[in-house]
């Protein structure tokens, strides 16, 4: 099992008089856990999630963003020592954090040109794998590591030839690919497309999906995959998400500004963000009530109680 857990966190832009934007935010994320982050326009549900990246636009001035891994967190073969079972995001850099088990979905993922969507996410998988090897090494070889190591995130070149120690070979990895596919009913055809060029909204949803299908993370944060799809597309998109948690294990935080897609991906726990808190948690009736009643009524609670 792998714990997240938000502390207090404060942050505001990070630019001279930059706006606060987060002010003390509580939240805990357990994997096999489908949490729902809701809340209006603007209440900083957004900056959270870039925050959890380690989005360099803000800055952290109070808190902590924590990761708990239980020893088995990576597979019974892997062995997280004692002294790496706790850390801190924020020490981080993004695709360490990614290789630690964190997935962030991109609204809008890039288009590049010329690469598969096979070769992206082999290379990202493969990227994730080294990287997770790096923080795991004993700090001697983790020297030895940096020294010939240059890279900080993803390498998107394509990658052919044979796959080197440790690395999830083409074979191998096509194998990976159309099981993960057919578990999200995605055509095959897909596959050999250049990377969201031409991908139609719902398409570049079903990919992020794909890509945390892929990665295997311990918690994904998905930040309004719910947003302009029609309800076909949707509901592909839910029985994708719902199989993370189901097949893998992993802890989703859905971040949505409508209680639509929770008829389809049934959230364990909702959290309501307003003015940068986590102001008011409870259980999926939760979310029936804000779509009947609005957010009025948890701003009045709120700021009658203060
Ligand atoms: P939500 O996702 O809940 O709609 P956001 O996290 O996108 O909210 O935004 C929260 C607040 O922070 C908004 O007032 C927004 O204008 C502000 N904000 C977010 N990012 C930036 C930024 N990079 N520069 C200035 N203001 C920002
Ligand atoms: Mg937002
Ligand atoms: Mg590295």
């Amino acid at each position: 099992m792998a714990t997240l857990e938000i502390k207090n966190l404060h942050a505001e832009v990070a630019e001279e008089d930059g706006e606060q934007i987060l002010r003390g935010v509580d939240l805990e994320v357990n994997s096999g856990d489908i949490h729902a982050l809701m809340g209006p326009n603007g209440s900083g549900k957004s900056t959270m999630a870039k925050i959890i990246a380690g989005h360099p636009v803000y800055e952290v001035t109070d808190g902590a963003i924590l990761l708990h891994l239980e020893d088995d967190e990576f597979g019974e073969e892997f062995d997280i020592p004692e002294d790496k079972r706790t850390w801190n995001l924020l020490d981080l850099e993004p695709n360490e954090r990614a290789a630690l088990g964190i997935f962030l979905g991109f609204q809008y993922p890039a288009e590049i040109e010329g690469v598969t969507m096979t070769n992206f996410l082999r290379t990202a998988l493969n990227a994730k794998i080294e990287e997770r090897e790096e923080l795991f090494e004993e700090d001697d070889e983790a020297e030895e590591a940096d020294a010939d190591d240059e890279d900080s995130g993803y390498d998107t070149s394509p990658m052919e030839g044979p796959a080197d120690e440790g690395e999830v070979g083409v074979a191998e990895f096509q194998q990976l690919l159309k099981e993960k596919m057919e578990q999200l009913d995605m055509d095959e055809k897909f596959m050999q497309r250049y990377l969201n060029a031409g991908f139609s909204g719902g398409e570049k949803k079903q990919n992020e999906v794909l890509q945390a299908a892929i990665l295997e993370p311990s918690i994904a944060v998905l930040d309004e995959i719910d947003s302009g799809l029609d309800i076909d597309r949707l509901q592909d998109v839910s029985k994708g998400i719902n199989a993370l948690r189901d097949e893998q294990g992993t802890g989703i935080l859905q971040i949505t500004h409508y209680q639509r897609i929770l008829e389809y991906v049934e959230p364990d726990h909702v959290h309501i963000m307003l003015d940068g808190k986590v102001v008011k948690s409870g259980d999926a009736s939760l979310a029936e009530q804000l779509e009947d009643e609005g957010y009025d009524w948890v701003r009045e609670e709120v700021y009658e109680a203060a």
